[in-house]
């Protein structure tokens, strides 16, 4: 074994083997568990800092698989990605979580609904039609619907995704930039981008009351954005201490496992009138 350790080339097992083939299965059911409503969207709130109030939530896709029970989105999303069932998987999520959101505003809540849009999503000319539709159909505000997108995202095609950012942005959408911090050289776009909001990764926040290097990272990170004019979300807050620095710091809102994992809807309908603040 210490010599396989060794071994400078990738060994294929039988495991990997079982894997491959395990992966190709899921992405061919795909089209199926988007057409057959398997795929069921968990929300977690999101909070504004000062006052503790709920402002939004943001929509996150988990799959309740007939045989292998519920798939988190990192098992399936890059098979979607892959497999050309990314485009159905986003209308279905837009369309659950307008919905959705529609449901709650009807009932007085005036929350944001944050949807998670891949790389490729954001190269495809016919989304912002897609998107307009939807708000169209659900009479929903284009306001109270964000996008978040990955610095990447924008990056692998920068013409073509400031095209369609400056779309969605026209229609009155927010964008969002999500995972920041984790991206590239990405600040000299973002002055171009008609961006409103970035979210600060959870690997910087998470560790942020115990790693003194992480805090020097979220500290700048808030100063870059409000030079910026630009709202943050400061997102994988998991505890008080974290809550407080991040008000000290003059954070807006936050989001994570503190106040809530993500949730599915009934249970959130009980998590919000028993809000633990
Ligand atoms: P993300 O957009 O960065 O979403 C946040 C992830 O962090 C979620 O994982 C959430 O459950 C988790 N999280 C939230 N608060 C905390 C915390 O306090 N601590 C820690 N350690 N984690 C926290 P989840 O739901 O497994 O989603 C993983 C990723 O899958 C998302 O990362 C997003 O990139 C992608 N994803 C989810 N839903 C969709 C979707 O509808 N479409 C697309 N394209 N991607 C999606
Ligand atoms: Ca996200
Ligand atoms: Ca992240
Ligand atoms: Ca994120």
């Amino acid at each position: 074994a210490a010599k396989r350790d060794k071994e400078p080339f990738t060994v294929y097992t039988h495991e990997d083997d079982i894997e491959r083939r395990q992966q190709l299965r899921l992405a061919q059911d795909l089209p199926e568990a988007v057409a057959s409503n398997q795929l069921v969207l968990h929300y977690q709130p999101i909070v504004r800092i000062d006052d503790q109030e709920v402002i939004g939530v943001e929509a996150l896709v988990r799959w309740q698989h007939p045989k292998h029970g519920l798939l988190f989105p990192d098992s399936f999303i890059p098979l979607a990605e892959g497999s050309g069932s990314i485009e159905a998987l986003t209308e279905w999520v837009l369309q659950d979580a307008i919905s959705q959101a529609s449901l709650w505003r009807a009932a007085g809540d005036r929350i944001s609904v944050s949807v998670n849009i891949s790389a490729l999503i954001l190269h495809n000319p016919a989304f912002p039609q897609m998107v307009a539709r939807l708000l169209e159909t659900t009479s929903f505000p284009a306001h109270l619907l964000k996008l978040e997108i990955t610095e990447s995202a924008i990056i692998s095609d920068v013409n073509r995704a400031t095209e369609i950012v400056t779309q969605l942005h026209d229609m009155g959408v927010c964008l969002s930039i999500d995972d920041f911090g984790t991206g590239y050289t990405s600040l000299a776009y973002l002055r171009k981008l008609p961006v409103d909001e970035i979210k600060i990764d959870k690997s910087f926040v998470m560790n942020m009351s115990h790693v003194a290097d992480d805090e020097v990272i979220v500290r700048t990170l808030l100063d870059l954005a409000k030079n910026l004019g630009l709202s943050v979300v400061a997102e994988g807050v998991e505890d008080a201490e974290t809550w407080r620095m991040l008000e000290d710091l003059g954070c807006d809102v936050a989001q994570g496992y503190f106040m809530s994992r993500p949730i599915d809807v009934e249970a959130f309908k009980d998590w919000i009138v028993t809000q633990p603040w």
